[in-house]
């Protein structure tokens, strides 16, 4: 065995790394667009590519498995049986670079700028995927991986995974695991290493409002028939009440307090009220009560309509009562919130509040729960130490306002958790124009993920 096994990787991957740059150029060069048709044979390339990089790696097993539309790559290491295996998870796909005019330089050819590299699915996640297969290469041209890896590489994250699940329950031999190491999240700042340890879940209605058969005259029938859009409007408003908080009996039933701990925590990301005027330019914040804005995002539930639709809408007037009313609200959920039980609390809610000169419609269209990583996780903590000794700093701990469908499929069908990380920046542009990767915090994700794979020796 190697007597420093970190540092022969590390010098290793120094003096290979303009191969494997080169490497990450050409598949950043293939446009795997996932959700257009004519990119079909792109993802087979890029399927391609990645197959034969992990084959030349060693793994075993290494396959690019058929699904309803784009291939899911496997391959394994087992070093032992007995030893502790990592799931790797990963997505090859990108999303479409469209408005192709406001690239600085064509998406698909990569282009280093200072000490970005510009490309789509440079950060959001070939360039994490190339992090992983450098510190596992650099490791096993060194010396010996002390643990089992898995990979599992899927071509639909950015439309969904919709082949995702069934090929987690048809192959859960195959992919059995003691942890999911998910590097499609990102740091906070370059010298900001996070961990996302909670995820929202989320349930989303459509709610439709009938009155009269057709829009009616609103002189003539103003006064008898009861309005779908005024009715839609006071409906929605009394789903909140005077501090913000969701109406809905029952909503915050289930969910998981946070520990004073925890509170505190949070409170170190500097996600404060400057912080979001900052960014998104609104004279103030709104949100419940009695809860930093950090603590609404992560680890309060919220209810909000996206989409409301009723009547005339075009210039000029119309005076009508309009037949028909209709919004989509969605809520996001903390653990451990059970989406039925939203539900069925949004069903009594309309039973009560809608007026009987209405009917109404409400559509479930869609209900994931919320995701946490347990404190006790396995692997949190080697990961944890291994970001520390590569920053110098403590990580940050983070909860993420939106979902990755991802984890929660694997902590259901596969049962293990997820360490979501990832060494991609908030600036990096990902999903749109000029999506780039900031090279030296990619160089210390290889250098932290050496340190975290050897860690279980
Ligand atoms: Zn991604």
């Amino acid at each position: 065995m190697t007597k420093d096994p970190v540092n022969a990787a590390k010098t290793y991957y120094q003096s290979h790394y303009d191969n494997l740059y080169q490497e990450l150029l050409e598949l950043l060069g293939i446009p795997s667009v996932s959700t257009s048709e004519e990119h079909k044979e792109y993802i087979q390339k890029a399927a391609h590519f990645l197959v034969n990089k992990l084959t030349e790696l060693g793994l075993q097993n290494v396959k690019a498995y058929p699904t309803p539309r784009h291939p899911i790559i496997f391959g394994e290491y087992i070093v032992n049986p007995q030893k502790p295996t990592i799931l790797i998870y990963g997505h090859y796909d990108v999303q479409p670079p469209d408005p192709l005019d406001q690239w600085e330089t064509a998406p698909f050819e990569p282009q280093m700028r200072g000490d970005y590299l510009y490309a789509r699915g440079s950060s959001d996640m070939k360039g994490q995927i190339w992090a992983t297969i450098s510190a596992l290469q650099a490791i096993l041209q060194t010396s010996e991986l002390p643990v089992n890896i898995k990979y599992l590489i899927e071509g639909e994250e950015e439309i969904g995974s919709p082949s995702l699940d069934a090929f987690l329950e048809d192959h859960k031999a195959l992919l059995k695991c003691d942890l999911v190491l998910n590097p499609d999240a990102g740091m906070l700042a370059p010298d900001k290493p996070t961990i996302i340890y909670a995820l929202r879940g989320m349930v989303y209605f459509e709610l439709r409002i009938f009155g009269p058969d057709a829009d009616l005259h609103s002189g003539v029938f103003g006064g008898v028939i009861g309005n779908p859009a005024n009715i839609i409007s006071k409906v929605i408003a009394g789903m909140h009440d005077d501090q913000s908080r969701v109406t809905l009996h029952g909503f915050f039933d289930d969910v998981r307090p946070i520990s004073e701990e925890e509170s505190e925590q949070l409170s170190k990301l500097g996600m404060d009220e400057e912080f979001f005027k900052g960014i998104t330019h609104v004279p103030a914040l709104g949100g419940e009560e009695n809860y930093s804005p950090v603590e609404r995002i992560g680890a309060r539930p919220t209810l909000d309509v996206n989409g409301i639709y009723a009547g005339y809408i075009e210039k000029g007037t119309k005076t009508i009562i309009p037949a028909y009313a209709m919004a989509k609200i969605s809520t996001r959920l903390v653990p451990d919130q059970d989406p039925e039980k939203i539900h069925e609390s949004m069903r009594a809610y309309l039973s009560e509040t809608v007026p009987e000169t209405v009917r109404w419609e409400l559509d479930f269209l869609s209900g994931a729960p919320a995701y946490i990583t347990e404190e006790q996780a396995p692997g949190v903590d080697k990961f944890m130490d291994a970001l520390e000794a590569t920053w110098g700093v403590k990580p940050l701990k983070k909860r993420e306002g939106g979902s990755i469908p991802v984890a929660t499929s694997m902590k259901n069908i596969l049962g293990v958790d997820s360490i979501i990380t990832g060494f991609g920046l908030p600036d990096d542009q990902i999903h749109s124009p000029n999506e780039r990767l900031h090279l030296p915090t990619h160089k210390k994700g290889v250098e932290a993920l050496i340190r975290f794979f050897l860690s279980y020796e």
